[in-house]
């Protein structure tokens, strides 16, 4: 972290009902999703060095090594056979997005609201779409359809591909909670506009990035969060990374 440069993003607005307390608000992101995407794997940033940036967020390991959930201050790691570790805190990330969770909305969400219905749901009720919101839903959820990514090795393959053969997992009347960001249109090649979600089952078992689901029983709350800082790894594979294609298709599909 010494060693990373940082690039500030301020994003003031006044907002009712956005909390203002220093710090608790801002989004810290360690390097960007084209990275990611173009194969960038390993980062020098630790997840213990980001625990002062936040109790709550969602990323992945080095070598890409499963599926990030930060929930409650804890960092688990969900891998592509399903079971669930808390990785020590030397464990780097090629990339994480954080923050302390204080919700300031909470808004119960019907029965049977899925994805689609949620993303235009929770929409409306934003007070702008151009600002970063951390999302959680805890509850009971008819189904959550998640995936894990295996551990990959060097040389590396861009995320496309590796999704391809990606673990699938589905649950049904599962108790647990999404984590999770609203990011807002212009992020597009640092971070993923729209929704974002990563998923652990209540007894902290299992999880995932989230496909798809559909709710029971569940409460939404929202962070709403103003202040972006992207952190950039000072290593030879992020600088040797050719962030200049368009990846938003690529993007797409690896998230859906
Ligand atoms: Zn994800």
């Amino acid at each position: 972290m010494q060693r990373a440069c940082t690039l500030l993003m301020v994003l003031m607005l006044a907002l009712p009902g956005a909390a203002t307390a220093s710090g608790r608000d801002d989004l810290t992101q360690i390097s960007t999703i084209d990275a990611l995407m173009s194969g960038v794997y390993d980062g020098d940033t630790t997840i213990g060095s980001l625990k002062d940036k936040g109790d709550f967020g969602l990323g992945t390991f080095n070598n890409l090594d499963g599926e990030m959930v930060l929930l409650d201050g804890r960092f688990y790691r969900v891998t592509a056979s399903g079971s669930v570790e808390e990785p020590g805190p030397d464990t780097g990330t090629p990339f994480a997005a954080v923050t302390f969770f204080d919700a300031d909305r909470t808004i119960p969400l019907d029965k049977g609201i899925d994805f689609r219905q949620f993303t235009a749901k929770t929409d409306r009720l934003l007070p702008t779409p151009n600002i970063f919101y951390a999302v959680k839903i805890t509850g009971t959820f008819e189904t959550v359809k998640a995936r894990s990514v295996a551990r990959q090795t060097s040389p590396y393959r861009p995320l496309e591909e590796v999704v391809k053969s990606q673990a699938l997992f589905d649950f049904a009347n599962v108790e647990g909670t999404i984590v999770g960001f609203r990011c807002p249109p212009f992020v597009k090649g640092v971070n993923v506009p729209g929704y974002h979600l990563h998923f652990l089952t209540a007894d902290r078992k299992a999880g995932g990035h989230v496909l798809d689901f559909r709710v029971l029983k569940a409460t939404l709350e929202i962070d709403y969060t103003n202040t972006f800082i992207l952190v950039l790894p000072s290593d030879e594979s992020f600088y040797a990374a050719d962030l200049s294609p368009d990846r938003d298709k690529a993007l797409k599909a690896v998230e859906k």
